[in-house]
């Protein structure tokens, strides 16, 4: 650690991160960024998974924030905040920032030794807040420390690859998934408005995947994509993983059908959408559905996690 709680960057890592936080300072998140940011002093870090969570193959969830100042319209989170979302300004109206985060981690760490998480379930780990705290990246100094068995990271900012450095030291057991719902940037902007281009997503996950971390493309909720996406995408990514939504809210609904995509809610058409893309990249890098999402973490017989090696491409 440097001066200020800082993790220290080699000016590489520091070159990189310039190229790509530049792609993400659009207007778009200049409007995320005045989103309400709450200091929270919430000690809540490590969260069990239960035998009914989307994740359940996971030991553990990790998630720095509460909220997502990303705001995309098909998020399912603020379906399980049971109003709390509501109560803070909305969901995209507010990040909650666990300021303590790295301090509980520090007390809680053993608890990951030989164990799985997923980071994270209910937030962005990279979105633009995380430029200013830092949460993220002294989570990753610490995961560092820890001889956990299997770690998945979420995100659809390029902002991960200002942590290039300390994901390397991971890479032998995790994944990182950068979301891609669409390559297509029309049906991009109405469904993520607030999020980063489809190329500066891609790009990231090139830049990841060249410097030897493990990436996945997570394609969900599957959305109309260009003919060549599969292939686009096969070239930035070890695998795909598809899915359709799990959770509905009415205005979500609204929004599909009001660009008359309400097939695209369903699990048959983005089966036949994961048939064109196992056409492309062959079925060993295509996955789809809750028990495709584990991933390079499959179950053992004991029903613990291994370590899968995935095809390079
Ligand atoms: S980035 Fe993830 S957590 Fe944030 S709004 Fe989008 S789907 Fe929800």
């Amino acid at each position: 650690m440097s001066r200020g709680g800082k993790v220290g960057r080699s000016s590489r890592t520091r070159a990189i991160n310039a190229r790509y936080t530049t792609n993400i300072c659009t207007k778009r998140l200049e409007r995320a960024a005045r989103v309400r940011v709450i200091e929270s002093d919430s000690t809540a870090l490590l969260s069990r998974q239960s035998a009914h969570s989307f994740v359940r193959e996971f030991d553990y969830t990790i998630n720095p924030y509460g909220g997502c100042a990303l705001a995309c319209a098909y998020c399912y989170v603020p379906s399980i905040l049971h109003g709390r979302a509501e109560a803070l300004g909305g969901w995209g109206n507010y990040v909650e920032v666990r300021v303590n985060a790295p301090a509980v981690l520090r007390r809680q760490r053993h608890k990951l030794i030989g164990r799985s998480f997923f980071c994270a379930s209910a937030t962005d780990p990279w979105q633009p807040v995380e430029r200013r705290y830092e949460i993220t990246r002294r989570l990753l100094a610490i995961l560092g420390e820890v001889p956990f068995r299997f770690g998945l990271f979420s995100t659809r900012s390029p902002l991960v690859c200002r942590d290039f450095d300390l994901l390397r030291i991971l890479a032998d057991r995790i994944e990182v998934g950068i979301s891609v719902p669409t390559d297509r940037e029309d049906i991009r902007r109405i469904f993520e408005p607030r999020n980063p281009p489809v190329r500066a997503r891609l790009d990231a996950a090139a830049a990841l995947r060249n410097a030897g971390i493990p990436v996945r493309l997570h394609v969900s909720p599957a959305l109309p994509a260009s003919a060549n996406f599969p292939r686009i995408a096969g070239d930035v990514a070890d695998w795909v993983w598809l899915d359709w939504p799990a959770h509905f809210r009415a205005d979500w609904v609204a929004l599909y059908r009001a660009h008359g995509l309400e097939e695209w809610l369903g699990r048959a058409k983005v089966e036949q959408e994961a048939a064109r893309w196992r056409a492309v990249l062959g079925s060993e890098r295509v996955r789809t559905g809750r028990p495709g999402f584990i991933g390079r973490g499959a179950l053992t017989d004991d029903g613990g996690l291994s370590l899968l090696e995935q095809p390079r491409a």
